[in-house]
């Protein structure tokens, strides 16, 4: 066998081409070199070349393995050997050749103004940053518009020609054999693609792909109040549209990481507040940590595991309205499980003064009391 063409080149795309730009090659160079179609000799050795680059660098693992070992890492995985055409595929690049038969909207197709494709960008995010809200510079891989030919795909200067193999019309009349008979076809032109001219000085810039491949930087301003898979919509920040059409827009959702000591529960905040029984008893007056900072909280005396206090406005803002969640306080007496000797001597006086507690009847334990506290 011949030493293999590099499959980037079979197909006449850049190393770097997405899916996208790897399919459409594949599909126009295999309507092309079909040899149903195209009775060339030499197209069927180039129909199978093309089937074999592509078969490679559509699946993502065979094209990665590609990349870093050339024709080496693909080898011996029983392709390159084709045997007649039946494979898969075939009815999907037939379809649009048949498409709009005899209506005459195919070959108008491929020239319509399409949208580009939406981009989805992953951005992980403090707690604080969710609650404040922030912006944030995030770079993303994306398909532009050429700045040089302006999208037109011909060198800055010079101006496609119309298209010798359908004088302009965008569409070929063929005859086509088949199982029914023989019929007339008329089809997208595989020259222009439908386009009735073609580009004889290619941009230097795109190559005649009316599009470059970009990195850039984009300020997203993150409003406060986001949460966990909050999806914000960059209007027309996504791949660029063709012939005309608008860019897709760009998605950028949220990961927000856990806070230390705060949870959060829709827009509120919820802190819990350890106590041991003497401040729970007495009450005291304790450091607590806030969305602003630390400061005062005074504990009422009585207080019981899972009371529960709310500070009116200091948790999250909400994201559409006016105004902010709570935060809320939950307390929790720890009961000591290390005592010293004097401690216990203390404990056991005063146990002898408490008297035991009635078991109430049909109560509501904590975990329906702080259910409750959280009810609207
Ligand atoms: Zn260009
Ligand atoms: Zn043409």
């Amino acid at each position: 066998m011949s030493a293999k063409r590099d499959y980037y080149e079979v197909l006449g795309v850049e190393r770097t081409a997405s899916p996208e730009e790897i399919k459409k090659a594949y599909r126009r160079l295999a309507r092309q070199y079909h040899p149903d179609v195209n009775k060339s000799p030499e197209a069927e050795a180039r129909f199978k070349e093309i089937n074999e680059a592509y078969e490679v660098l559509s699946d993502p693992e065979k094209r990665a393995a590609y990349d870093r070992f050339g024709h080496a890492g693909v080898s011996g995985n029983g392709f390159g050997d084709f045997t007649g055409f039946g494979f898969g595929g075939l009815g999907d690049l037939f379809e649009d050749l048949f498409a709009g038969f005899g209506m005459g909207t195919s070959t108008r197709a491929s020239r319509r103004p399409r949208r580009g494709e939406d981009l989805r960008v992953q951005v992980e995010i403090s707690f604080e940053e969710a609650v404040f809200g922030c912006e944030k510079e995030i770079e993303i891989p994306r398909t532009e518009t050429c700045p040089r030919c302006n999208g037109s795909g011909a060198e800055p200067g010079t101006y496609p020609t119309t298209c010798p193999q359908c004088k302009g019309t965008g569409e070929v009349r063929r005859v086509q054999q088949s199982i029914l008979g023989s019929f007339v076809t008329v089809s997208v032109c595989p020259r222009c693609q439908g386009e009735g001219t073609i580009i004889t000085t290619p941009c230097s810039e795109c190559r005649g792909r009316r599009h470059v491949q970009r990195m850039r930087k984009i300020t997203v301003t993150i409003p406060a109040g986001v949460d966990n898979g909050t999806k914000i919509r960059l209007a027309g920040e996504g791949e660029a549209g063709l012939y005309g059409g608008p860019p897709g827009n760009l998605y950028v959702v949220l990961t927000v990481r856990p806070h230390p000591v705060f949870q959060r529960q829709e827009d509120d905040i919820i802190l819990e507040l350890p106590l041991n029984f003497a401040q729970a008893a007495l009450g005291d007056m304790v450091r607590i940590p806030t969305l602003e900072g630390e400061e005062d909280f005074t504990v009422p005396a009585g207080t019981q595991t899972g009371d529960i206090f709310r500070l009116k406005g200091r948790g999250v803002p909400h994201l559409r309205r006016n105004g902010r969640g709570d935060l809320v306080i939950v307390a929790r007496v720890v009961t000591p499980t290390k005592l010293t000797a004097r401690q216990k001597e203390l404990l056991e006086e005063l146990g002898k003064t408490l008297g035991k507690p009635v078991i109430p009847q049909n109560s509501k334990n904590i975990f329906e009391r702080f259910k409750d506290a959280f009810k609207p």
